[in-house]
């Protein structure tokens, strides 16, 4: 019952905020997995009135605590399907940049792991931060990273289209893959070369022939949890998946994502950065893993030690 009524209330913000409302562009906002920093005083238009959904128990993003997650040996390796073809546009929608798909197909999917059936992509986007410091949605024992790719799916088996998914259980899978800094992104550096064409708010360009698999780390390693979008409409939809290992970039390709703005042409400049939802309670949940989890340092040296001690005393 509770769910019901939390998508009852979320579904008329989200009707309101699925929507560009700047006028003659109205078109749908897929990234309604994104969010930006509410705590900065010079809040986004996004977030004014909208920061969190009263009686939620399953909001995103979280801190995934290593030692409290749970392997589950049923969990299968994700696969992801795309067709490079299906790659359609890049879109500066005024807190990220957003790479869309034709989604009226099954051509680009992912399915296994947690998902009970194969999920169409619609888009991918990032978070980022104004340095290296910070940027990803998502923690790891606390650890931030300075981006987060989200690749955000929507279940065709069970809902007509991508918009009625989102209001739904078990509506959306996202994917989630936290950036570094290191070594250059070969196959990013293409999507990077396009970006200071969709430098402004509202602005869009073709961006064809990307396969978006290029993205996925190569360890096939990752946790799972019942989450949320981290936009306003903020619904309980989401089979997250959050790959353990993060993928490496440079710091010239991350500046590029950080020369973006928030602003539309002839509005003072606003740097798009920060654009991340800050962390919320685990509460009642579990966070299941793919893989056994290794021993940590600390348990590792105490097993020596006992080890050592034994042998000594033996
Ligand atoms: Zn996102």
């Amino acid at each position: 019952m509770r769910v019901k009524s939390l998508l009852a209330v979320t579904k008329q913000i989200g009707k309101n905020l699925l929507f560009n409302q700047s006028g003659l562009h109205a078109r749908h906002c897929s990234l309604a997995t994104c969010s930006l920093q509410n705590t900065n005083a010079n809040l986004h238009p996004l977030w004014k009135g909208q920061l969190d959904i009263p009686g939620g128990t399953r909001q995103s993003p979280i801190d995934i605590r290593v030692r409290d997650s749970i392997f589950h040996p049923d969990l299968a390796p994700v696969k992801t399907h795309y067709d490079p073809n299906t790659c359609l546009h890049i879109w500066n929608n005024g807190y990220a940049f957003l790479v869309e798909f034709d989604d009226c197909t099954d051509k680009s999917v992912v399915s296994g792991g947690p998902l009970e059936n194969p999920y169409r992509l619609k888009q991918f986007h990032f978070h980022w931060g104004v340095n290296n410091d910070w940027g990803s949605e998502h923690t790891v024992d606390s650890k931030v990273f300075p981006a987060e790719l989200h690749l955000v799916h929507w279940n065709c088996t069970k809902y007509r289209t991508f918009e009625e998914a989102i209001m739904e259980e078990n509506g959306l899978a996202v994917i989630g893959i936290f950036l570094k800094v290191g070594r250059h992104h070969e196959k990013l550096q293409k999507l990077v070369d396009i970006l200071p064409s969709v430098r402004y708010k509202d602005s869009l360009t073709e961006f064809n022939y990307f396969d978006p698999s290029c993205l996925l780390p190569s360890c096939s390693d990752y946790w799972t949890y019942a989450g949320s979008l981290t936009t306003p409409p903020l619904t309980e939809s989401v089979s997250w998946i959050i790959m353990k290992k993060p993928i490496e970039v440079d710091h010239s390709q991350l500046a590029v994502f950080r020369s973006l703005l928030y602003s539309a042409v002839g509005e003072d400049e606003k740097y798009m950065v920060d654009n991340f939802r800050p962390l919320q309670p685990l509460m009642n949940r579990t966070v299941h893993s793919s893989f056994q989890p290794s021993l940590l340092l600390s348990d590792a040296k105490k097993k020596s030690e006992k080890h050592t001690h034994r042998q000594q005393s033996g």
